[in-house]
C-alpha cells in the first residue's frame, strides 16, 4: 500500500467509494449491452441514462444534450474536430493556456486547411477580451476558451468570452475538465455552443467523461459503427464508468458547498506556509479553483523538487512537459510572461477532498528541508 500523501488531485483523483458501489454490479453480474432489446440490455440503457440525467444536473444542462465519451481528451477532440469538419475549412481561436486535449487538434486542423489564431493571456494567468477582440476582427468561426486552468487554477470568464465569440455567430467551446466538481458550472449561462467533462477529476472513474451540447450544433462524429449517443460516438458503452461519472457528479453537486470551504481552508494554509519559504505563486491574484496551487522557489529546478518531495512521501507535479532530452517550462506560464528560469521552477499542489490539514503541515517541514538542501547544493555548485 502507497503511504504517500496524493497532492496531485488534477491530475487525477482517487476512486469515491459510494462511486465504486454504484459501479459493482456492471463489473459483474450486470453483462448487458446497452443496444440489446432483451433484459439485460434494457438494465444496462437505463443504468446509462440514469447517469445522462445525472451528469446534465450537475451541469444545469438537459440530458438530450449529454454525449458519452472516453474521457476529457475525446470529448475535447470531438468538440472541434467534429464542428470542423462539418463546417468544412474556417478559423479557430484557441487561448495560449489551454490543455493538449484542445491545442493539438486545433493545431491538427491546419492540415485541413484551417487558420489558428492564439488568444493571449495576461500576467495573472487570465485570457484576455481584448485579445479575443482583435482575433475577431477577422471572420472566425470557432473558439475555444477553457473554465479553469489544470496548473494554475485561474478561472477564466467564459461567460463573457463567449458572449463575444456569439456576437461574432462563432461556435464557442470550453473545456470544463477541471472546473467541474470545484465550482458552479451552469452550461446555460455561460454562453457557449459545448462543453467537456471528465469523470476521472471528480473521484469517478477514468474511462468516461461526456461532451455537453447545443443541439442546434451541426457536429460530425469522430468515430463510425453502431451509432451509439445520437451517432456522434458509436461503440459499446463502457457501462460501469458511465455509471461511476454519474454517481460522481451526484455526489459532486451534493458536497460542492462542503468541500469548496475545505479546499480553500487547506490552500490558505499551504500558501501562508509557501510564502514563509518564499514562494513566487503563479495566479494569486486572480480567481482560481478552491484546490490548486503552482509555485516556484528561485534557482530550484521543478523537476528536482517533485523528486525530493517524492522521496519524502509527497505526490505533486511539476510544471514541465518533459520530451525525451529536454524539460520544458509550463506554456501556461510562458504565455503568462513568467520568465522561462523561473518557469522551470514550477510544482502544482493539487488538493482533494481527502487531504487534511496535518498532511498540509507535515508537507511544509518536508519542504522546508528540502529546500534547504536544494539550496546548499546549488550553492556548492556554482
Ligand atoms: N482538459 C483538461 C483541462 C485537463 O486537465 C485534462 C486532464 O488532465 C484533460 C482535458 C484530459 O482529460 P482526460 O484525462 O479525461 O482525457
Amino acid at each position: 500500500m502507497n503511504r504517500s500523501v496524493y497532492f496531485d488531485n488534477n491530475g487525477t483523483t482517487a476512486l469515491h467509494p459510494k462511486v465504486l458501489q454504484a459501479m459493482l454490479p456492471y463489473l459483474s453480474e450486470q453483462q448487458g449491452n446497452a443496444t440489446s432489446r432483451h433484459i439485460f440490455g434494457r438494465a444496462a440503457r437505463n443504468a446509462i441514462d440514469q447517469a445522462r440525467e445525472q451528469v446534465a444536473e450537475a451541469v444545469g444542462a438537459h440530458p438530450s444534450q449529454v454525449i458519452f465519451t472516453s474521457g476529457g481528451t475525446e470529448s475535447d477532440n470531438l468538440a472541434i474536430t467534429g464542428v470542423a469538419n462539418a463546417l468544412g475549412a474556417g478559423r479557430i481561436a484557441v487561448s495560449r493556456i489551454e490543455h493538449p486535449a484542445v491545442s493539438r487538434p486545433a493545431e491538427a486542423l491546419k492540415w485541413q486547411g484551417w487558420k489558428l489564431d492564439r488568444i493571449g493571456s495576461n500576467r495573472h494567468g487570465q485570457v484576455e477580451k481584448t485579445s479575443l477582440e482583435t482575433i475577431l476582427e477577422n471572420k472566425t468561426d470557432m473558439v475555444s476558451v477553457m473554465l479553469a486552468n489544470n496548473e494554475t487554477g485561474v478561472i477564466q470568464d467564459v461567460a463573457v468570452l463567449g458572449e463575444l465569440a456569439r456576437r461574432h455567430k462563432a461556435y464557442m467551446h470550453t473545456d470544463a475538465v477541471q472546473a467541474l466538481g470545484k465550482i458552479d458550472v451552469d452550461f446555460a449561462s455561460l454562453n457557449i455552443h459545448a462543453m467537456s467533462l471528465s469523470s476521472h477529476k471528480i473521484n469517478g472513474p477514468q474511462g468516461a467523461g461526456a461532451l455537453i451540447l447545443d443541439k442546434r450544433i451541426d457536429i460530425q462524429p469522430l468515430l463510425y459503427g453502431g451509432g451509439q449517443e445520437k451517432g456522434l460516438r458509436s461503440g459499446s458503452e463502457n457501462i460501469a464508468a458511465i455509471v461511476g461519472f454519474g454517481a460522481a457528479c451526484n455526489l459532486a453537486a451534493t458536497e460542492a458547498r462542503n468541500r469548496q470551504s475545505k479546499l480553500i481552508s487547506l490552500r490558505t494554509r499551504l500558501e501562508q506556509g509557501i510564502q514563509k519559504l518564499d514562494a513566487i505563486i503563479f495566479g494569486a491574484e486572480a480567481e482560481r479553483l478552491p484546490n490548486t496551487s503552482f509555485f516556484a522557489f528561485d534557482g530550484i529546478e521543478g523537476e528536482t523538487l517533485v523528486m525530493a518531495l517524492d522521496k519524502q512521501g509527497f505526490a505533486v507535479a511539476s510544471g514541465s512537459a518533459c520530451s525525451s532530452d529536454n524539460t520544458e517550462p509550463s506554456h501556461v506560464l510562458l504565455a503568462m510572461g513568467i520568465h522561462p528560469d523561473i518557469a522551470r521552477g514550477a510544482i502544482r499542489v493539487s488538493l482533494g477532498n481527502n487531504n487534511e490539514a496535518q498532511e498540509v503541515d507535515a508537507f511544509l517541514q518536508a519542504l522546508e528541508r528540502e529546500l534547504s538542501r536544494l539550496r546548499k547544493l546549488t550553492a556548492i555548485a556554482v
